[in-house]
């Protein structure tokens, strides 16, 4: 049969994987978890930028339904600060600056992330932009802002559903981390 000497080590190295994976923190619960005060900005305490790194590093992308679905539905509060026929643009609940506002398609169309974009999707890619350009006027972010759109687990991404982050408020700093 197939040597099963010390060095081949299988079970060890199940273990640590089961480990790291434990690790990480239950994000369904965190994002999913009905209604009440957990869905209230600050009510989270605010993450530390390990705990939003592992919370993007928890989901395994796919196309179900996100928290985003339930704030379009307005199963769950939100702070919407721009609503128009396609686009939904409310507070992040873990706000990374003084103004920092999620902007989303309210209907997702298989666009989980950026990288799922196809040719369908270039008019509502460009409505999310412009539609950050006019919160950020609202916002009176005249000096400057930041846009970003964080794309599978290397790229941070916690909620598939794309959304666009416009932050603001404060001097921004390059590289990013
Ligand atoms: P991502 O990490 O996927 O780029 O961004 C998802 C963002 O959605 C995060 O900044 C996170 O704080 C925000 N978010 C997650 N759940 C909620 C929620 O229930 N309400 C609000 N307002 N923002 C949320």
């Amino acid at each position: 049969g197939t040597p099963r000497g010390s060095e081949a080590k299988p079970e060890g190295q199940s273990s640590k994987l089961i480990r790291y994976r434990g690790f990480r923190p239950p994000v369904h619960f965190i994002y999913q978890a009905p209604g009440g005060d957990h869905h209230q900005p600050g009510a989270r305490g605010g993450r530390s930028m390990a705990s939003e790194k592992d919370a993007a590093l928890a989901p395994v992308p796919n196309d179900n339904p996100t928290i985003f679905d339930k704030i379009i539905k307005k199963e769950i509060p939100s702070t919407v600060v721009y609503e128009d026929e396609k686009v939904l643009a409310f507070r992040d609940i873990n706000p990374q600056a003084p103004t920092h506002i999620v902007i989303i398609p309210k209907v997702k169309d298989g666009l989980t992330g950026l990288s799922k974009a196809e040719e369908r999707h270039v008019e509502i890619l460009g409505c999310l932009l412009y539609a950050a350009k006019v919160i950020a006027k609202q916002e009176g972010l005249e000096d400057g802002y930041r846009i970003v759109i964080n794309d599978g687990p290397s790229g941070c991404q916690s909620v598939y559903h794309i959304h666009v982050h416009l932050l603001g408020g404060r001097q921004m700093n390059w590289p990013p981390g």
